[in-house]
């Protein structure tokens, strides 16, 4: 058993050193002085069984005992918060540098047996004062020290070789490597890496030509470890240094690892162009390095995106440091906290826990088997939403205090309870945890027959929360009555990390909502001319003839689509629509359509050897998509052309039009993740078109015959995407921060427009007015809503129910009309200047 002594081990380095010894303690026994008390290290370091003596290096009386008896001391005590630059040299730092440096190092040098090893780090910092560019220096090389701590470095080498101890000086390069303490963030990689976590500048001095040599932490502590395995090796020294890039090369990579971070050049003096350590002399012992450079950024940039992800009221954490062979799978959970009781919970299927809150206690849950839905909301913010995300087997959860949680399990499940401080079941109610119900009967059975625990397009399950507009009802269905019954569910948008698609976190039954619509795209003028000068593009580009070219549209609404093809004397046009009113509406104004959804068990009522297949804004309503999309693919004839068009999911992030968000979306298109949709069929994107309908929406072209020509307006599209950061989940976080600004901006706005006494108004009731209003929770402010479609009248906007009138109902011009079909605004005011005198866009009310 060898005695092995870490003086500053809660350091930097210490730190990791302790955690490479963690596994070994059981052999070798290994004591820690540091005079430093950070009660979680210690925590750590006894639940390591490593022995901490709380103590200053130069109390020679009281940590000599423990310098006798070592076999291998290493010596990291040292200053750390040092001068790096000559304006910040300061007579107190100084002096203490001298104190714990040189007269630390004489104690621990004089009190150390014979035959001890000592291993203490040097710093390549005694080059600094080289002249010009140095490459590869080498170890017996002449050192120049200018600043104090390169001196005191320099001083202390001296004294370690004149010790006639055994010794291994290690010349660290720059060391870098995550670490949650802040002053660690004066290490170049350490900043950047955080600065590229928030997508944020990184400023570059003299243009970041300072060449530097770094070295990973991990590698450090590995190095010092080898030095004390090898008992061969001994009074050497070495240069513990890895690569040699420039300030500029360490940004570009933070760049390429998170595009949306920039990079500013300033052109000011360089103050030196810096050096390099050879690190042959090393190598030459047999110690590799394990790191690269890219790897740690990654690995850093990782951690600190984590770090803000921890903000969050519940968070899914999973097991690190995998290891797998033919036994299986080992992970392991770094908690934030210790913890000193496990509850054992075995959860039948179907069954509910929790429904309470932990006024003190923050909870974890590490899931072993099963799968359970977990609903939460913030109690301590009265106007915070439930959120709802699933958990599976291998993930921790972590809640806050006073966030009231509820477990609705799926699969047969187990989990570990684990508990800082007291649960004693006597106290439940009055202590540690209180009842909050936040899921009843109803609710559950809900959950459960409407959760989507898949990707709609890649079936993985790699989902992560990027919105919660709360419980919101079907936007579409109206109320006849103001008390009429109305189901809610969560609405709420989740992204996959593996395809990168986005979609609901719940899927309505399609019955609920297609079966009687009400909304009409006729009665829409800009749809009406959206679609004949679409029809008159298609002809032209595909020389479609009236007698021969087959043209089906799905979804087809009351046949506004098909009815421009109608008028040019087409004579084989089919509508294929789910809503029974829809169809029937169409078929009367001579426009075929059959009644139903395009599946397979519906294929055989369609004839097939379609010349253009159309589907417009029905890819989001589809749950079997995959279904319909190998539908239409049977139907359409092996030149034809299928042409989807989609709410663009880029401009919903960019312009922040959340209100598409509302359940007859299942799904939110870009078109990255449109590709690698296609891509699983025997199909092709081949072109997509940037058009206004919606906001903002795409249409692509697809072909059956996999060498079509691809259009550039294909990659120069997915490149913009890429730029904007569509394959990163933090754009979607970004997004979801701006949204609840706007809904704090809005109930602010409305407040101060209802103060001037004048009735408030809404103009138009479409979906998005359903989810707007409800998320923002605007509900008697508003007297009623007018609106032109007359299937809507005398109904309620459910959830918030305000009456929907005819604009008759309007009797004075003493009011403010709020347009809530704020995409037609300007149409709206035009026609309608003897409503009012005033009219305000809802969206105005955002900032
Ligand atoms: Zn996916």
């Amino acid at each position: 058993m060898k005695k092995i002594v870490i003086t500053g081990g809660i350091g930097y380095i210490g730190t990791e050193l302790c955690k490479i010894y963690s596994g070994e303690s059981w052999k070798n026994k290994i004591t820690v002085i540091d005079n430093r008390f950070i009660s979680e290290r210690v925590n750590q370091l006894r639940n390591w069984n490593i022995n901490f003596v709380n103590e200053d290096i130069v109390n020679s009386e009281n940590v000599k005992k423990f310098l006798n008896e070592a076999d291998v001391v290493h010596h990291l005590a040292g200053i750390t918060n040092v001068a790096r630059t000559k304006d910040e040299i300061n007579e107190v730092i100084n002096k203490e540098m001298n104190r714990v440096g040189l007269k630390g190092s004489e104690i621990v040098l004089s009190e150390i047996s014979k035959n001890c090893k000592i291993i203490f780090p040097s710093t390549h910092v005694i080059f600094e004062s080289k002249n010009s560019l140095a490459m590869d220096i080498k170890e017996d090389c002449e050192t120049f020290p200018a600043l104090p701590y390169a001196v005191s470095k320099t001083k202390n080498e001296e004294q370690i070789k004149k010790s006639g101890k055994n010794y291994i000086i290690l010349r660290l390069g720059s060391v870098y490597g995550y670490s949650s303490d802040t002053t660690r963030l004066n290490i170049m990689p350490n900043l950047f890496s955080k600065i590229t976590s928030q997508n944020g500048t990184i400023k570059l001095f003299a243009g970041g030509k300072q060449l530097k040599c770094l070295v990973p932490l991990f590698d450090v502590v590995r190095c010092f470890k080898f030095m004390e395995e090898k008992d061969d090796i001994k009074f050497e020294t070495f240069h513990l240094s890895k690569d040699s890039v420039t300030v500029k090369q360490v940004a570009e990579i933070c760049k390429k690892i998170n595009p949306k971070v920039k990079i500013e050049e300033t052109s000011d003096k360089i103050p030196n162009l810096g050096y390099s350590l050879s690190n042959k002399k090393l190598l030459g012992t047999g110690f590799k390095f394990l790191c690269n450079l890219e790897n740690s950024l990654q690995d850093m940039i990782t951690k600190w995106s984590e770090q803000e992800i921890r903000k969050n009221l519940e968070h899914i954490k999973k097991g690190e440091k995998e290891f797998i062979d033919a036994r299986g799978k080992i992970s392991n959970y770094e908690l934030p906290e210790p913890i000193n009781l496990i509850g054992y919970i075995e959860s039948k299927k179907g069954t509910v826990r929790a429904n309470h809150f932990h006024p003190i206690q923050e909870q974890k849950c590490l899931l072993v088997k099963g799968q359970f839905i977990s609903i939460y909301k913030d109690l301590l913010n009265e106007n915070s939403q439930k959120v709802t995300h699933v958990v599976n087997k291998g993930d921790l959860i972590i809640t806050k205090p006073n966030v009231a949680h509820t477990m609705v399990f799926t699969k047969d499940s187990v989990f570990l309870n684990l508990v800082r401080g007291e649960r004693e079941h006597e106290n439940y109610g009055v202590t540690h945890t209180k009842r909050y119900v936040l899921v009843n009967n109803d609710e559950r059975k809900l959950l459960l027959n409407s959760y989507k625990f898949n990707c709609r397009s890649c079936e993985k399950t790699n989902l992560k929360r990027v919105i919660s507009l709360g419980y919101q009802p079907l936007a579409n269905n109206l109320l006849n009555q103001k008390d009429s019954k109305c189901e809610i569910y969560p609405l709420e948008m989740n992204y996959c990390l593996d395809c990168h698609n986005c979609q609901l976190s719940v899927v309505v039954d399609p019955k609920k909502m297609f079966s009687n619509y009400l909304y009409l795209s006729s009665t829409s003028k800009p749809f009406r001319e959206h679609f004949e000068s679409a029809a008159k593009k298609y002809i032209k580009e595909f020389k479609l003839s009236p007698k021969k070219s087959y043209i089906i549209d799905i979804g087809s609404n009351d046949g506004v689509a098909l009815k421009p093809f109608k008028d040019l004397g087409f004579k084989k046009i089919l509508g294929v629509e789910p809503a029974k009113n829809l169809a029937k509406l169409a078929n009367k104004n001579k426009i075929k359509t059959v009644n139903c959804f395009l599946d397979k068990k519906n294929l055989n009522k369609i004839r097939k050897n379609a010349d253009l297949i159309l589907a417009s804004n029905v890819f989001a309503h589809s749950d079997k998509l995959k279904e319909m999309t190998e539908c239409m693919l049977k139907i359409l004839s092996n030149k034809g052309t299928i042409i989807i068009e989609i709410q663009y999911l880029l401009n919903t992030l960019k312009d922040l039009t959340f209100d598409n968000i509302y359940h007859e979306h299942y799904n939110y298109w870009s078109l990255t993740s449109l590709v690698n949709f296609f891509n699983q069929f025997e199909s092709k994107i081949i072109r997509a078109e940037r058009i206004n309908t919606h906001g903002g929406s795409l249409r692509i072209y697809v072909k059956k015959d996999k060498n079509s020509k691809i259009d550039v307006s294909i990659k120069a599209l997915l490149k913009e995407e890429e730029e904007f950061g569509i394959k990163n989940y933090k754009t979607y976080q970004e997004f979801a921060d701006k949204i609840y600004k706007i809904q704090k901006n809005v109930k602010t706005n409305i407040k101060k427009l209802k103060s001037n006494g004048k009735k408030l108004i809404g103009y138009g009731s479409p979906a998005k007015a359903t989810t707007a209003l409800n998320f923002f929770g605007i509900s008697n402010e508003i007297d009623f809503i007018v609106e032109d479609n007359k299937l809507k009248h005398g109904k309620f906007i459910p959830g918030v129910k305000i009456p929907i009138v005819n604009k008759s109902k309007i009797s004075d011009k003493n009011n403010t009309i709020l347009v809530l079909a704020w995409n037609f605004f300007d149409d709206i005011k035009k026609n309608n200047t003897q409503l009012s005198d005033e009219f305000i866009n809802i969206k105005d009310l955002e900032n």
